[in-house]
């Protein structure tokens, strides 16, 4: 089977994890520190957090903005879950706006016009999630000033996007955001096995993420309400979680962060490889903006229906699963899941995610594919297409 998408684990990496489980720190040591100073320098923003995945970082991203019941956040439908999730964690409602058809980012000019109508409804959003779908950035720009028009705060959902720029600054600096996330599970570009990162420019953000990924604890005495009793002392001062990222993973983190430009760059050179290898036939590639650099976790590609001679998009689907590609579909809209169904949401909510869901298909991605595989996986799509 050739995955959609595979880690990519070198002696270095394994030495690293190594050297860390024979240390006297398998947590809370100096690695965590060592890895979020690697990632912040790399994108250029003034703190990182490091914590067990980019679901807990949407999740303290979200604490710390302040999101409760009452407030609304908005995202993509397509994304995964935890986009959206970390909204009901904190008790807020969660609402979408629909993607554009080109990018499969959440459009802009949608998120416009729903915005002047929330306004006038008074439910304007408190979180707007703008997920890189892919790795290709959104437009920033636009959902900044957005942002400051109409007060909402903004985390970048950056889970497939590290490595990648958008005009030319790399993703993760925060500009156009209050917090942006990573993720580092093993299908994402690096790898810490599990895990996650939050990034902010915001020293208060960053101090309330802090104290939230650790059960709202804190040994600075310059947070604490009195002096300290003695040595021992620590004070809880927000209701916090245990979501701290272990040493083991910063350790691989480290390491792999030392790769981390030559597998975008391994991953641009596979990507155009497909642009050529697949055109002229009845699909789409992946369109990319001038504007961005992308990370290209993913490279989707959309069926032209129409042009299939009555195949099926899940024929082809089960013809190159059958055939040994492992192929996968990012994502079936979260509008659409039983349990957003269960909030009231309904098929025909989100119209353009819903129609990218019936054509999408992710190819294998990864630093690792040869051009061996790649040329297997093409062979195998134009038959599953019935093109010879
Ligand atoms: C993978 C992913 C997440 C969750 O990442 P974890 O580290 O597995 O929690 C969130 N959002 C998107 C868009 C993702 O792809």
């Amino acid at each position: 089977m050739i995955p959609y998408g595979r880690q990519d684990i070198s002696q270095a990496d394994i030495d690293a994890v190594v050297d860390v489980l024979r240390s006297d720190f398998l947590t809370q040591g100096p690695m965590v520190p060592r890895f979020e100073q690697a990632v912040a320098s790399h994108v250029g923003a003034r703190h990182a957090l490091a914590v067990n995945s980019a679901t807990s970082a949407l999740h303290i991203a979200c604490l710390a903005l302040d999101l409760g019941p009452g407030d609304w956040l908005w995202t993509s439908p397509v994304t995964f879950v935890a986009s959206a999730n970390c909204g009901l964690y904190c008790g807020a409602r969660v609402d979408f706006v629909d993607i554009d058809p080109k990018t499969f980012n959440l459009c802009p000019e949608a998120l416009a016009r729903k915005l002047e109508q929330a306004e006038r409804e008074g439910r304007l959003p408190k979180i707007v999630v703008p997920v890189h779908l892919c790795g290709q950035p959104c437009d920033m720009a636009a959902i900044h000033a957005l942002a400051t028009r109409y007060g909402f705060k903004v985390i970048e959902d950056a889970s497939h996007a590290i490595g990648g720029r958008y005009r030319d600054e790399f993703i993760g600096n925060c500009r156009y955001s209050d917090i942006t996330v990573f993720s580092f599970h093993p299908v994402k570009i690096i790898t810490t096995a599990e895990g996650g990162m939050a990034l902010t420019n915001d020293d208060e953000l960053a101090r309330r993420m802090a104290l939230l990924r650790s059960h709202g604890i804190t040994r600075d005495p310059a947070q604490m309400t009195r002096e300290p009793d003695g040595p021992w002392y620590y004070q809880q001062i927000d209701l916090g979680l245990n979501y701290r990222m272990t040493e083991l993973q910063a350790a691989l983190g480290v390491s792999q962060m030392t790769r981390l430009d030559t597998f975008v760059a391994r991953r641009h050179a596979l990507a155009r490889r497909y642009d050529s290898l697949l055109a002229g036939l009845p699909l789409s590639t992946p369109w990319q903006h001038p504007d961005s650099y992308s990370g290209l976790h993913l490279y989707v590609i959309r069926l032209d229906l129409p042009r299939l001679d009555g195949r099926t998009h899940r024929e082809v689907f089960e013809a190159l699963r059958a055939a040994g590609i492992g192929v996968n579909l990012h994502y079936i809209p979260v509008h659409t899941q039983p349990y957003y169904q269960g909030l009231g949401f309904r098929a025909g909510d989100f119209p353009e995610s819903e129609r990218y869901y019936k054509e999408a298909i992710s190819l294998p991605m990864y630093q690792g594919l040869t051009e061996a595989d790649q040329d297997t996986v093409i062979r195998t799509l134009r038959h599953a297409l019935g093109i010879y």
